[in-house]
Formats: structure tokens, sequence, C-alpha cells
């Protein structure tokens, strides 16, 4: 099955169409109402640039634009449902499967220029995949190449999504790897260790560097076992949180542990990230100070099968049975799930899996579909312009075959990718 992966990927070369014409007119069958869970029938889309200028009957944009030849480029998709792109809110577009390379050999081994390069084809597998959005959250060892990144794809230097940075990340000195080599050698650090008064610095510096949104690991395996701890205290927290929202950046906390989720949640971080060991009480806490949870259930079933599990076949080993435990107390407590995968140390283009597995744990396809969209882009900090097929959206959008509320399968194949107003076609 990877092999066949690895060869659609290869095969999947996103050529850019442009046509002359001002604007694009898409007439599909169906488009998907995401945040009503419905298919609507006989309207056209209307698009002007990176945005959708209108949504509406056949005759109703005729009636209301001079769509005359040379003026309109229509996009027959008949038999087609066309819907918001896909967001995945937790991404590590500078790292790779670690089944290829373990996560300290990508850090302390590979070239900047190395890590780059393979970013450049995670980016465009992504995007064929129907993932016009991603958060990215941490660099991993590789500075701030992810703002440079960035900035390539908005110059459109590269293909690949719409993508908000976290540059570094932030972690409490002591508890971030890589780890367990002579003390004689610096190494690079996975992420930037800062602590106490000194956060307000290291904030600021990151934003200064071009940070989106400021990452921080509120727990880490640090315990004396090598178990997960607690890494800042509260008043940490609150002081990065403190800075960061004077500039009007969020924060965003790793943590498993229900005592890192606790001083996150109080701190008032925007997401948490993995929440294994999370409960119904921490998961209400979420709730009512409006904290995002997103499970990265993926990752862990690929870190299992790293480590010999077969699926279906084995007994579940006890990290999955853990997020299998967490996804049920976060759907009682009511706690908005958001589709945050941790790709990076599972492949690029390989984001569907997320959903199926969110869907598997218990969410309805419905929910599934609106994380993987309209959550996606509260935490893109593009609540009002992103996520759903609207009037005044970017046009950010997916066409595919059949009805994704009736099977998540569907958005196995893409038809055809809209990003930014401009259309690729997967082939
Ligand atoms: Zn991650």
């Amino acid at each position: 099955m990877k092999k066949v992966i690895s060869l659609l990927i290869a095969y999947l070369i996103l050529v850019q169409t442009t046509f002359a014409a001002d604007y694009k007119l898409l007439k599909p069958t169906y488009i998907l109402d995401v945040e009503q869970g419905e298919l609507i029938e006989g309207q056209e889309v209307l698009i002007l640039d990176d945005k959708i200028a209108a949504v509406g009957s056949h005759q109703a944009i005729r009636d209301n634009y001079d769509l005359s030849d040379g003026n309109v480029r229509s996009i027959n998709l008949e038999g087609m449902t066309l819907m918001p792109g896909l967001i995945d809110a937790h991404s590590h577009i500078l790292l790779h499967p670690y089944n290829e390379t373990s996560w300290n050999d990508q850090v302390l081994k590979e070239s900047r220029a190395e890590r780059v390069a393979r970013a450049v084809g995670h980016l465009k597998a992504t995007l064929g995949a129907g993932f016009t959005s991603l958060r990215d959250l941490g660099s991993e060892g590789a500075g701030y190449a992810d703002v440079g990144i960035r900035k390539a794809l908005d110059k459109g230097v590269i293909v690949g999504p719409r993508l908000i940075v976290a540059g570094r990340a932030i972690v409490a000195t002591g508890s971030y790897g890589p780890k367990g080599f002579d003390l004689s050698h610096t190494l690079t650090l996975g992420a930037e260790p800062a602590d106490g008064d000194d956060l307000i610095r290291v904030v600021r510096d990151q934003i200064g560097k071009g940070a989106d949104v400021i990452k921080i690991y509120a727990d880490y395996r640090w315990g004396p076992n090598g178990d997960a701890a607690p890494t800042f205290s509260l008043k940490e927290i609150e002081t990065i949180v403190e800075t960061a929202k004077s500039s009007g950046r969020k924060v965003v906390a790793h943590s498993t542990t229900q005592e890192g989720m606790r001083r996150a949640t109080l701190a008032g971080v925007q997401s948490i990230e993995h929440g294994d060991a999370g409960t119904v009480e921490i998961f209400k806490l979420m709730k009512d100070n409006n904290v995002v949870f997103c499970p990265t259930l993926a990752v862990t079933e690929a870190n299992a099968e790293y480590a010999g599990w077969k699926k279906g076949e084995d007994e579940t080993p006890s990290s999955v049975k853990l997020k299998h435990a967490a996804m049920t107390s976060a759907i009682e407590a009511g706690v908005t799930i958001c589709n945050g995968s941790d790709v990076g140390p599972y492949t690029h283009g390989d984001n569907l899996r997320e959903l199926k597995l969110m869907h598997e744990y218990g969410l309805s396809i419905e929910e599934t579909l609106q994380a993987a969209t309209m959550v996606g882009s509260e935490l893109m900090n593009m609540k009002d312009k992103l996520g759903q097929v609207k009037v005044g959206y970017l046009a950010d959008l997916i066409v595919v075959e059949g009805d994704p509320l009736n099977d998540l399968d569907v958005l196995s194949e893409i038809n055809l990718i809209i990003q930014k107003g401009q259309v690729y076609k997967p082939n």
C-alpha cells in the first residue's frame, strides 16, 4: 500500500493552468455546505482573483456580472461536488517519516538545504491531496526555514498550501531533545529553550523573525522514567500568551498530561495538541475557555505501526487505546475538535488519514468535515475568509466525485484544486 501511495505522489505533478479571462465560473452539480452538512444543487461559483465573487443560480450570476466571451473561463464540473479546500491544523513540512529517518538524524544530520528541498516536495503532495491550508507547528531544528518557505509560497516561487508557521517553537530548558549524547557536544535542538522572564524576549524575537503563531511544549517526556511531565509553570505560560497577544498572535500548546493541559488552558492558549491523558473534566475546562482540541490520531497510529503494530491483526497498543479514550472524553465534553494530524512523522499527502480516524474514533462525518474546514479556518485566524464556499471568502476549493457526507473515501481522489483562485490539476 505504501508503495502505491508513493507512486501516486510521484505521478502527482501539479500543472498550473493559467487563464486569460478575469473571471472563472465553476459549474458543479453540487456544492458542499459544511456548516449545514448538506449538498446544494443548481448553484454556480464565480471567482475573481483569489476570492469568491458570487454563489448563485446560472441566471442570477449572469444578471449581475458581464460574463461575455473573453471575460470568463467556464469550468464544467458536471456530476462533481465543489467543497472548501481541506485544512490540516498540525503539520511539520520540514519533517519526513520516522520509518525513513529517525527524528534525531533528521535534526542532527540533514542539512538545512536538504530539509528545505524535501519540504518543497511535501507541499506539492499536500496540495495535490486537496489540503489547501496548513498550520505548520514547528521547524524541528530547521530554524526559520518555514518562514522562508511561506514567503516563497506567497511569491509564487513554489506551489503548495497556504501556510501559517510557528518557526522554532519554545521549550523549557532541559526538556527537549535531541538527548542522550556526550555532554561535550553542542547540539542543534528541536526547539528554542527559554524560561521565566526571558520568555518575553524570546516570544518577541520569534515574532520578529516571522512566526505567525507561537508554539510551546507545556509538557514533555522528561519525567524521572522518561514519562511526560509538565514543563512551564502557569505563570510562564501566562507570560508567553500575554506577550504574543499584544502582537495579535495566538499560542498553541503541545500537551499530553492533565496538568500540562490544565495550565495551558488556564493561561489562554488557542489550541492544545495531542491531549492523550485528557479527561472529560479537562476537556470541559477547555470548552469553557474556548480552547480547541487537536487530537493528532494519525501520528499515534503511524508511530505504533513503526514499532511493529499491525492494525486489525494485533492487540491495540496502549498509545492508541489512550487516544480512543481521549476522543471519547472530548466528544462527551463537547470541546471543539480540529483536524490536526501531526503529518511529517508520517507521509505528507496522506493527511486524509486523520479525517478517517476522527470518524472511526467517534466523530460524525459532518463534524469531521467541519473540523477540517471551519474549525481549521479559525485556527488559521481566517474564520470569516476560509473554510466555506461563500461570497467574499478566499477561493481555496476542491472538486471531488460523489458525496463526502456519505463516504470520506470520496476525498482520496481530488479532481481539481483551486487555491488562491489558481486552478491546479493533479495528474
Ligand atoms: Zn507536531
